[in-house]
């Protein structure tokens, strides 16, 4: 895979991986004439065990190009020259729609130039070039962290914070009002708590939050499309404060949602109440798929496989992956000091998803609807504490608590 190692000139180069000898350039690196050192690899091992950071170098150099302007040229192979763009300039993305077999009625929108942080926030290390460093090479991503009480306490505060950050866009959640305007909400809300939006920048993530509307499974990006009557829409907050994260989400109804959206949307939301429920040491994380799968499909509905729970603490995603299938392979059981997240998203059609061109939206490969709930939770000696749970002061706008 990698290959065509450079004969014109002597230059030494070493591996970006292991600091060794390297004769092996990213042929990806080459062909965007990137500069060759960082782009050097002793061997294959090494190239692919980088592969999965090593790639953003791509992205990144190809959102900088068009950035200056260099964007036609070279680029004919970028089936994605039209998203990038946009991504970059919040230009309109309906003239340069790039060939896609959309799945359902959804398209993209402009999105907005990048928010900006106050320096005085402190910041997650991707927070300026686009890459977790110590996330993808913690141990916490085979072992799961036990926490000890002052962490505990930190992933309560964060986990509050969280809370009030979506019901702040919550509140706002009209026909009419654009996700990106949802997304100011939740940048200046997270902001002004003195928190950082961990989603802004991750792995290049243009914006604060995920707002998922319709056939949107999650990742959507927040643009300039407006909500309409009959939508519904998924916010997807976490919130860096004090080092910790905290994460959750909840699907909304846009005006007047049909009977179907209604059931997909209670239903959903019930899948995360019975995981919840069962949360204590001992359990296996496979047997939360398990209770989850038999809501969905007692329904008629259909549980996605491609995005799990995920432990969550100081990095934002880590040990344990947690399914919310049936019959998954998760391994280990809960125990006390545990924290992690559970976000089942279920569809009114099919399981299957699709990725667009943007390399964020999952949406369903039928082109139904999708809905999701996810809260941060902490295993406790005797069971579960819902970290991210509803407030005195949340937000009144679920029928069925009413
Ligand atoms: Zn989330
Ligand atoms: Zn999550």
């Amino acid at each position: 895979m990698a290959g065509g190692s450079d004969t014109a000139e002597t230059v030494t180069l070493t591996c970006a991986r292991c600091g060794k000898p390297s004769h092996l350039q990213c042929p990806k690196c080459m062909d965007l004439k990137l500069p060759r050192e960082g782009a050097a690899f002793c061997s294959q091992d090494c190239f692919k065990a980088s592969w999965s950071t090593h790639k953003a170098v791509h992205l990144k150099a190809k959102l900088s190009s068009i950035g200056t302007g260099n964007s036609g040229e070279h680029n004919s192979d970028f089936a994605n020259e039209g998203w990038l763009y946009c991504l970059k300039k919040g230009q309109a993305r309906t003239p340069k729609l790039p060939h896609f077999d959309w799945t359902g009625t959804l398209r993209p929108y402009p999105i907005s130039s990048k928010r900006e942080v106050p320096p005085h926030i402190d910041r997650p290390d991707w927070a300026d070039d686009g890459i977790p460093k110590i996330e993808p090479n913690s141990d916490f991503q085979h072992v799961v962290e036990i926490k000890k009480p002052d962490q505990i306490e930190k992933m309560r505060e964060v986990g509050r914070i969280s809370r009030e950050v979506l019901d702040a866009a919550a509140r706002v959640i009209r026909p009419g009002i654009t996700t990106d305007e949802i997304d100011r909400v939740v940048h200046e809300a997270t902001i002004a708590a003195g928190g950082y939006p961990s989603p802004l920048n991750y792995h290049f993530f243009p914006k604060s939050c995920c707002t998922s509307v319709n056939e949107v499974i999650c990742h959507g990006i927040p643009d300039a499309r407006k909500l309409e009557d009959g939508d519904i829409v998924n916010v997807d907050v976490t919130v860096y404060y004090k080092g910790y994260h905290g994460d959750l989400n909840e699907t909304y109804f846009v005006g007047e949602v049909d009977e179907e959206s209604r059931r997909l949307v209670q239903c959903t939301y019930e899948c995360l109440e019975k995981a919840i429920a069962m949360v204590k040491p001992g359990v296996r994380f496979r047997d939360v798929g398990e209770v989850i799968n038999r809501h969905a499909s007692m329904s008629g509905l259909s549980v996605v496989r491609s995005y799990c729970g995920h432990g969550i603490g100081e990095l934002f995603h880590c040990a344990p992956n947690i399914p919310h299938y049936g019959r998954n392979k998760a391994v280990g059981v809960m125990k006390a000091g545990q924290t992690f997240t559970i976000e089942p998203m279920i569809n009114a059609g099919v399981w299957r998803d699709r990725m667009w061109p943007d390399g964020w939206t999952a949406v369903t490969a039928d082109g139904k609807r999708s809905a999701q709930f996810e809260h941060t939770l902490l295993v406790t000696e005797t069971g579960v504490e819902v970290l991210t749970a509803r407030l005195p002061t949340s937000p009144k706008v679920f029928p069925w608590l009413n």
